[in-house]
C-alpha cells in the first residue's frame, strides 16, 4: 500500500506535467473507479473538461490536483491511491498500461515550444480501492484550502505547519498504544505500518506502550523519528515492498533495503544482533526487536 513518501513521490512526478495544463479529453474506462465522486462518468468527465489544473498538493496520503477557472479554484481532483493505485504519465499513443480505469488526455503548455503538448494522465488500480473524484474545497483550521473528504486528516509531519510539541502532548493523552496512535489519521497523517515500526524501532518502543506513559521528550523524539524515517524514504523514491506500487514514471522505489524492522521477521537486529520478532497485530502485523523494544510492564498484548 502507497504511504506517505510515495505519494509525495507520485505528486512531484506529477506537477511538471499537470501544473497550468488544460482537460481536453476524460474517459472513464471503468466507473468502479469514480465511485468517491457524486455523479456518474458523464458529470465526472465534464467536470474536468476545459478546465485548466493547479499544483498538485498532498496531506498525508492523500493527493489532489486544485482545478482552476472559470472563476476562482474551487473544486480539486482527488486520487486516493487505496491498495493499488497508480498515476502514470505517458505520451499519447504510448503502449498500454494494465488495469488502466481512466484516462485524462491534457495539453501542457510548456511543452509548446518543443513541438509537443499532448499527454496522458493514466490511472491505474488493480484491486479498485482507489479512484478519482472532483471535490470541492473548504477551508481547514488554519485556512488552507483541502478537498472536503481530506478536511478530517491532521496534519503530517513533513508539513510545515506541523506543531510537533502540539501533537506530542495529545499523544501523551492517548490511553492506547503508541502505534495504534500513529496511525490514527485525526492525531498525525501520512503514517502506515510499515514507517510506524520504523520509527519504534529506531525509537525503542515496543507498539503496544500507551501514549500517556510517554514523557514530553520521549514523544517529541518519537516524532522526530518518524519524520526523519518518512524523509530518508523519500529522497530514496519511496519503498517498493509492494511490487504493484510504481512511481509517476513507472519506475519502482528503493528504500526497501534500508528498513531495520519491517519484514525484518527472524532476522537480526541491526543494532543488538538479537532475532526481529513479527507479531499478528490489529489484522495485521508489527516487527520489533525483543530485546530493544521490550513489552512495556503490565501490559498484555
Ligand atoms: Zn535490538
Amino acid at each position: 500500500m502507497p504511504e506517505l513518501p510515495e505519494v509525495e513521490v507520485v505528486r512531484a512526478g506529477l506537477a511538471p506535467a499537470v501544473t497550468g495544463a488544460r482537460v481536453e479529453g476524460v474517459e472513464v474506462l471503468d466507473a468502479r473507479s469514480i465511485s468517491r465522486h457524486d455523479g456518474d462518468a458523464a458529470a465526472f468527465e465534464a467536470a474536468l473538461t476545459w478546465r485548466t489544473l493547479g499544483m498538485p498538493a498532498r496531506r498525508g496520503k492523500f493527493l489532489w490536483v486544485p482545478i482552476e477557472g472559470p472563476g476562482e479554484a474551487a473544486d480539486a481532483l482527488l486520487a486516493h491511491l487505496g491498495m493499488s493505485g497508480q498515476v502514470l504519465v505517458r505520451e499519447p499513443g504510448a503502449a498500454p498500461d494494465r488495469h488502466t480505469r481512466i484516462r485524462l488526455l491534457i495539453d501542457q503548455p510548456s511543452l509548446h515550444a518543443a513541438g509537443r503538448g499532448t499527454l496522458e494522465i493514466r490511472f491505474a488500480d488493480q484491486r479498485i480501492f482507489g479512484g478519482l473524484a472532483v471535490r470541492p474545497l473548504v477551508a481547514d483550521e488554519g485556512g488552507a484550502a483541502v478537498p472536503d473528504q481530506a478536511a478530517h486528516i491532521a496534519l503530517d509531519p513533513m508539513d510545515a505547519r506541523f506543531d510537533a510539541s502540539a501533537v506530542a502532548r495529545r499523544l501523551r493523552r492517548r490511553r492506547q498504544g503508541v502505534k495504534a496512535a500513529l496511525l490514527d489519521q485525526t492525531l498525525v497523517s501520512g503514517i502506515g505500518n510499515i514507517y510506524a515500526d520504523e520509527a519504534l524501532w529506531r525509537s525503542r518502543l515496543h507498539y503496544a506502550t500507551p501514549g500517556e506513559r510517554l514523557t514530553q521528550a520521549r514523544a517529541l523524539a518519537l516524532l522526530a523519528d518518524v519524520r526523519d524515517v518518512l524523509e530518508q524514504a523519500l529522497a530514496e523514491g519511496g519503498t517498493s515492498f509492494d511490487a504493484q506500487y510504481v512511481n509517476v514514471n513507472g519506475q519502482a522505489g528503493y528504500f526497501e533495503h534500508r528498513l531495520h524492522a519491517y519484514g525484518r521477521g527472524g532476522q537480526p537486529c541491526h543494532r543488538c544482533g538479537a532475532l526481529m520478532v513479527r507479531e499478528p497485530w490489529a489484522n495485521r502485523s508489527s516487527t520489533r526487536c525483543p530485546r530493544c523494544q521490550r513489552r512495556p510492564r503490565g501490559i498484555a498484548v
